[in-house]
């Protein structure tokens, strides 16, 4: 490489994960920096005696101060070279899920596409940019997607994450005509309205479709309380598999609405549900203090856990929850119970489940295992990309 192109140089022994080709390098793990590298750009990640370790994107503003996507001295990492990463992350899910509608196209580092999300929603795309590399890519970024994807619309939508990498928000369309409604996609044959514009993340939980589908085959003739509901994609499912009813329970009214319009759209008669704007830790104790009962309930909360600082806390309330519901349950009762906080391990979330059946008394089974779907897949070398992860536990 030529001498003008920056590089970082590792501190001793600080250089083994990057060999790895794990991609985030921290400040803490940087002696120095040189060329003076804007947030963004490329530079060459070197060991401390010079040796060549990888291609990374710069980012001063950032804990993870380089994020490595190379790791081929000889690659010229210019146009062509991101758009064949493109094309690669669009074949994969073409091989995994071909023909579905609604899935995740590019799920960023596991797709050596540091910061980039795209996911496309029939012939619209909703991408967002979280880091530096991925922003300063972003108009070519858009321009490779029309070339290969010929979309109706790419549309921005922000993430808290992008404060974390100093940037600012975002969110708009960035290319051709985005619906000013709902649009309608189809997941497994059922009919759902998502919000590309103000729905949450980019419009609807895509890395949950293997999971609903899954639990379908436990819900004939159950009474199904489906907690952090969302827009009611869960229970869509559930009532098309012969539960005999559903609660959606959400705090947020405008995914309620979109439940609802979801239920009326798959033609669910009204008396198999109800919709109930609430606090889950509230209403679930209101429940049970009511002695209310159910046979499946479905937790599928936000994730709580976003830093290290606050996993304690996070482990709290998701013990707080599960203990709440694993009250609830009839005997005989399913507990179908997600956690997407990349920082709760699998081992972990076990742990907490552990102690809150022990705290509320009752003699609990796995009986299943949940994980995101093949559409957000978890790179070998990158484990932080495995982040959501279920139990379906019988409660004796
Ligand atoms: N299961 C859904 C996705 C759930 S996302 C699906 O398959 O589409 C998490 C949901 O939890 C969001 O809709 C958010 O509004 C809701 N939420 C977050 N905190 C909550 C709380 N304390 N009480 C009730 N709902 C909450």
């Amino acid at each position: 490489m030529t001498s003008s192109t920056p590089a970082v140089f590792l501190k001793p022994g600080k250089d083994k994960p990057v060999r790895q080709r794990h991609p985030w390098i921290f400040s803490g793990a940087i002696a120095r920096v040189e060329g003076a590298p804007a947030a963004g750009e490329v530079v060459e990640v070197r060991a401390r005696d010079g040796r060549w370790l990888a291609r990374a994107e710069y980012n001063p503003r950032s804990q993870i101060r380089a994020r490595a996507f190379c790791w081929d001295e000889h690659a010229v990492v210019d146009e062509a070279f991101w758009r064949e990463r493109l094309q690669a992350a669009i074949v994969r899910r073409d091989a995994v899920l071909p023909g579905v509608e609604a899935r995740r196209l590019v799920f960023a580092e596991s797709d050596g596409l540091p910061g980039l999300i795209v996911d496309q929603y029939g012939h619209h795309l909703v991408a967002q940019f979280l880091t530096a590399g991925a922003e300063a890519r972003k108009g070519m970024t858009v321009r490779h997607l029309v070339e290969l994807l010929h979309p109706t619309s790419i549309i921005e939508r922000d993430d808290p994450m992008r404060r974390k990498e100093g940037l600012p928000p975002a969110g708009g369309a960035l290319y051709g005509h985005p619906p000013g409604e709902p649009l309608v996609i189809t997941e497994n044959d059922h009919k759902f309205l998502v919000d590309l514009r103000t729905g949450q993340k980019t419009g609807f939980y895509l890395d949950q479709a293997a999971n609903r589908a899954a639990l379908a085959a436990h819900c004939a003739g159950k009474e199904v309380l489906n907690a952090f509901s969302y827009t009611g994609a869960f229970a869509v499912y559930a009532l098309a598999a012969g539960a005999i009813h559903v609660i959606n329970l959400d705090a947020s009214r405008d995914a309620l609405a979109l439940a609802d319009a979801n239920l009326r759209l798959n033609g669910f008669s009204p008396d198999r549900w109800r919709n109930v704007e609430a606090d889950v830790f509230k209403q679930l104790r209101l429940w049970r203090d009511e002695g209310r009962g159910f046979d499946l309930i479905i937790l599928d909360p936000p994730k709580f856990a976003t830093s290290r600082g606050n996993l304690q806390r996070a482990a709290r309330g998701y013990k707080d929850i599960n203990w709440l519901a694993m009250r609830l349950l009839r005997p005989g009762g399913l507990l179908a119970t997600f956690s997407c906080s990349g920082l709760v391990s699998e081992d972990l979330f076990q742990k907490i489940l552990f102690g809150a059946a022990l705290d509320a008394g009752r003699d609990a089974r796995i009986i299943g295992h949940f994980h995101q779907g093949p559409d957000h897949p978890v790179l070998l070398t990158f484990p932080e990309s495995a982040y959501l992860k279920g139990f379906l536990l019988h409660l004796a």
